[in-house]
Parts: structure tokens; sequence; C-alpha cells
């Protein structure tokens, strides 16, 4: 395994960090709890989760898990999250957070999901930058984080605010443009940096034919050269994967274990591959999936990611008929409301792709 500096607070974490919102069997804890040990084993010790994955049953997770791992010496950091914002509800979270993670302190804490800067300056006016700093001071956390779906400017804005030690942010071979601005205040701030969805939800791997100018060696999958990509990245501290089963621990163990670094033409070579298809994608992280109509707004995005990567509307509507079982007119019912949107993580723009599915001819099965 390899460790990096997180930002200016002393700690090394491990290059390759464990995801906790992707666990395939979670209700088999035994299996889940196999799989974390794996991957403590093999030197991985950046653990993330939040108060909402799986219910509460990947933070119950991870306290089965840290439990074996102070039993077998295995070392560990946790991080952990919370959208509340007055002292009194980051309180009563953090209690249950500590007692289901079976831990005194938490290693990481995150203000999470910030996604507007209005969303930001209402959390403030409710105390949460005072409550972080108290908590930190009692020894309830040791590091104040953010984790932050703002892009460009904004994201720059909230972490040159100087509040935080380190943040979290999705950054993929494919998005990242949109958070390039956030390493100018990372550097000047010196701070950590962790990113989730490496692999964009599954998008990269799922898709090897259209991600394979990623690769530039043979002995790699699309997976492991995204992965490269990131690692080869030093800025970032720790690269977080949600790992759904042990065979994908595994070939991100390994990514680790075989890493060289890409070089600055390699890298250079990928970024001019990366055309208009690329982006703007969805990664399928479910935050929109909450729409009044019903829509089930995750799936239409999805397929609508096929007409972008294949560049033809009949990918998208066989996407929409063989995999999810939808009919494009369900994107008919929409208002709207922008709902969707305000709480995209990429910031897509949900309602004109919906007027366009819904004016597509639906897939006809034979
Ligand atoms: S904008 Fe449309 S798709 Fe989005 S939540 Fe509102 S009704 Fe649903
Ligand atoms: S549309 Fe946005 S919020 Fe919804 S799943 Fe895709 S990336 Fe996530």
């Amino acid at each position: 395994m390899l460790y990096r500096p997180y930002g200016r607070t002393g700690v090394s974490v491990s290059l390759l960090g464990f995801g906790g919102m992707r666990f395939g069997a979670i209700n088999n804890r035994e299996k889940s709890v196999a799989m974390m040990l794996e991957a403590a084993r093999a030197g991985v010790t950046y653990f993330d989760t939040a108060p909402d994955y799986f219910g509460t049953r990947s933070e119950e997770t991870f306290g089965d898990a840290f439990r074996e791992m102070r039993r077998l010496g295995l070392p560990y950091l946790s991080a952990t999250k919370t959208f509340k914002s007055t002292e009194r509800d980051i309180r009563t979270e953090l209690e249950a957070q500590l007692a289901r993670l079976g831990v005194p302190a938490i290693d990481f804490y995150h203000a999470w999901c910030i996604t507007s800067l209005e969303g930001w300056a209402g959390r403030k006016r409710d105390g949460l930058i005072t409550t972080f700093r108290k908590l930190k001071e009692e020894g309830l956390v040791r590091h104040l984080c953010v984790s932050s779906h703002l892009i460009g400017d904004e994201i720059r804005e909230l972490l040159m605010e100087g509040v935080f030690e380190g943040v979290l942010f999705g950054y993929s071979a494919y998005n990242f443009h949109a958070r390039e601005k956030a390493f100018e205040a990372i550097a000047a701030k010196n701070l950590g940096c962790a990113v989730m969805n490496p692999l964009g939800g599954g998008l990269i791997p799922q898709n090897p034919d259209l991600f394979s100018f990623l690769k530039s060696r043979e002995d790699e999958t699309v997976a492991q050269a995204a992965l490269r990509f990131l690692f080869s990245d030093t800025r970032i501290s720790t690269v977080l994967v949600g790992f759904s089963a042990v065979e994908q621990l595994r070939e991100c163990l390994a990514a680790v274990e075989r890493f060289t670094p890409m070089t600055p033409g390699e890298i250079a070579g990928i970024k001019a591959k990366l055309g208009e298809r690329f982006l703007e994608l969805c990664t399928g992280c479910g935050y929109c999936d909450d729409c009044p109509q019903g829509i089930p707004i995750p799936k239409l995005m999805d397929a609508y990611n096929h007409k972008r990567l294949y560049g033809r509307d009949t990918a998208l509507t066989e996407r929409l008929a063989w995999h999810w079982n939808v009919s494009p007119e369900e994107a008919a019912k929409c208002t709207a409301c922008g709902q969707c949107e305000e709480a995209c993580t990429q910031h897509l723009p949900i309602i004109s792709r919906m007027e366009e599915i819904a004016a597509m001819k639906p897939h006809a099965k034979s």
C-alpha cells in the first residue's frame, strides 16, 4: 500500500480508501466485515461512511469491522459525515455515530454534501462552525472536513474560508474539469484531499471499450487505468472506492501494488481524448431520487449517459427498455419543479433532459 499526507494534519492515509456506500451484501454483516478486514490487511487505513448509507447499516458494519481491526492490531482511520447544522442536532447525531462506529472520536468528520453556497450560509447561520470547533476541542472529532458537490469557483470559495482541514469531492478521469479549481484552495490552505466516485459510479468499468483510451499499459484493466490516472495526481491524498464485491477490492488493490505514475505526456493524451461526450455524465449517486412525480430520475439519467457516450437516441431507449424496463414516457410527468436539479451532485440539466427523453419513442422489444 502507498500512503500520502492528509494536508497539514500530520496524518498519513492510504492512497486507496474504502467507501461504505456501495456494499453489495449490506445485510450479510459477516461478508461485509470480511471485505473490510481484507482491505485493512492489505494496508487500507482510510474508511469512509455516512449516517445515511443503507440507513445506519453502513456505520454499524464499520463499527463491527473496527472492533475486529482493533483485536487484530490493524490500524484504521474513521471518516463520517453529518447533514445537521445546529449544535443540538449535530451532538445528537455524533453521539449515535460514535456508538455505531464503536470509537471514542471520529478521525475525519465532514459537513456533508454542500451543494450550494446558499445552503452553506444557512448551515453557518445555524452555528455549524462553532459546533464543529467545540467538538474538536472536546476530542470527539479529530479533523474538521467538508464533503462538497460544488464546482469551479464556488468550491474554491468555500475552502478558502479556512474552516476545514480537508475536503471530499467527486473526481474521476472524465469529470476532473469541473473541480480543478478546488486544487488551488487545497494548495493554498494545505488541505487533505479525498476523492470519491473515481470510477464514475461504475460507468467506467461497465463501458471498457468506450474508456479504453485511459489505458497505457497492457497489464491493466480500464478501472485500474482510471485509478492510476488519479493516483498519479499527488495533490490527492486518498482515492475512495465504494466496493460492492471483494473482486472489485482485489482489482483496486492490484492497481496500487502495480502502480507506476503516468507520465505528463500520458495524462495530456487522456485529457486530449476527452471530448464533449464524456462531459456532464450522471454518476448514479441517487441524490436526486425523490421526485414528487415519482419519476425514476437516476434510471432515466443513466440511460441519457448512453445517448451521450454512444451518440444516438436509440442507445438511450434500448438502455431504458432492456436494462431498466422503464418507458421514456415517464419523463413526461416532469413539472419542472427544480427539486432534482437543486440536489444533483453533478449540476446536470435534468429538466431539459427529461424534455428530450419524453419526446423519444419507446424502444420496441421484439
Ligand atoms: S424537476 Fe421534474 S424530474 Fe425533477 S423533481 Fe421536479 S418533477 Fe421530478
Ligand atoms: S442526475 Fe445527478 S443527482 Fe441524480 S443520480 Fe445522476 S448525478 Fe446523481
